[in-house]
């Protein structure tokens, strides 16, 4: 099977340095094994985004030389440099998550839920109370068909959850961080498709990685605690669960995860202050991944050729701003 991966931004800012590697990562691994690299905007979530991040992100991956392989053919609106490929974007492809929740609501996966918020506040505050961890109570969970109907009619706004069985193990393989199980009965029932009928994150990334035949999900470790929820609904779905990789955080020199108060972490900042693409690209490449010898100055063919997935580390990569000097001066 051929491998095809996919960076899958979601449009709510600039790109970070961390969100570079991922990209440049996927890429390389593409790259190396003549697979698919594919681009992929998710924008379902309308209130976190923001105007201009599409382009700032195109031209950032454009000047970093991370050209994706395939995508939508969108005339007119976002093309990237190359030509008519411009990225798969998610608020574009709605009908799609609707054929796809019809089909979990026919198989009993999913269900209606109408709680209003003030009620999911109330239960919220009660589990806080009792120190338990807070989930849906699965209050709308035996709602008959006929019920749902009526509330529908009437007008009532509702979510579609997740229906989740009982104590039940999710176990997946991490590449880089070994077997993780979870108990369903430390998950939730997720919500898939919010009121206003935009699919949730969750829902939409399984359906586009099965759709689009990703084999390698490669994302940042802050998305390790979702990805049961994801297993869980390729199993529910019937079909196959890539791979997952799970890369550490950079780290700032104090070993707390990289942030902007302590200097740059925008791929633009960077760019603006005239650093080489090759050497940014060469030295974030550094930050998590080694070769197997102690070359320090890569060309991107040469990343290409010896970049692999068993030489990611398993703990956080520092991100060192003289290091990244030192690469910028030898090219
Ligand atoms: N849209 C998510 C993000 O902004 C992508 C997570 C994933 O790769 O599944 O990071
Ligand atoms: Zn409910």
């Amino acid at each position: 099977m051929s491998v095809r991966v996919r960076f899958a931004p979601s449009p709510t800012g600039y790109v970070h340095i961390g969100s570079l590697r991922t990209a440049l990562y996927n890429y390389l691994y593409a790259r190396k094994n003549n697979g698919k690299y594919i681009l992929r905007i998710e924008d379902t979530d309308q209130n976190r985004f923001v105007e201009g991040a599409i382009e700032g992100m195109l031209s950032s991956m454009s000047w970093a030389g991370i050209h994706h392989d395939e995508g939508a053919v969108i005339k007119g609106e976002i093309l990237t440099e190359e030509g008519d490929y411009g990225p798969y974007v998610q608020s574009q492809r709605l009908p799609i998550y609707q054929e796809y929740i019809h089909k979990l609501l026919d198989s009993k996966d999913a269900y209606h839920c109408f709680c209003s918020k003030e009620r999911l506040d109330e239960v919220r505050e009660k589990q806080k109370e009792a120190g338990l961890t807070s989930k849906y109570d699965g209050h709308c969970k035996g709602l008959s068909p006929e019920e749902v109907t009526i509330k529908i009619a009437a007008g009532e706004k509702y979510v579609i959850r997740l229906k989740l069985p009982q104590n039940k193990d999710i176990t997946f393989n991490d590449i880089v961080r070994g077997t993780v199980t979870v108990n369903t009965e430390d998950m939730d029932d997720q919500v898939l498709i919010k009121a206003d009928g935009y699919p949730t994150y969750h829902f939409a990334v399984v359906v586009d990685d099965h759709l689009m035949g990703i084999t390698h999900v490669i994302r940042g470790e802050e998305w390790l605690i979702s990805t049961p929820k994801h297993i869980y609904l390729f199993e529910a779905f019937g079909w196959n669960s890539p791979q997952y990789v799970h890369l550490p955080n950079i780290l700032n020199a104090d070993k707390k995860k990289l942030s902007k108060r302590q200097g740059d972490v925008a791929v633009e900042d960077f760019m603006k202050k005239g650093y080489l693409p090759e050497a940014l690209v060469n030295y974030i490449a550094l930050v998590g991944w080694s070769p197997e010898d102690n070359q320090e100055i890569f060309s991107m063919a040469e990343l290409e050729e010896k970049f692999s997935l068993e030489r990611v580390s398993k703990s956080g990569g520092v991100f060192d701003v003289n290091k990244l000097n030192w690469v910028n001066s030898h090219y």
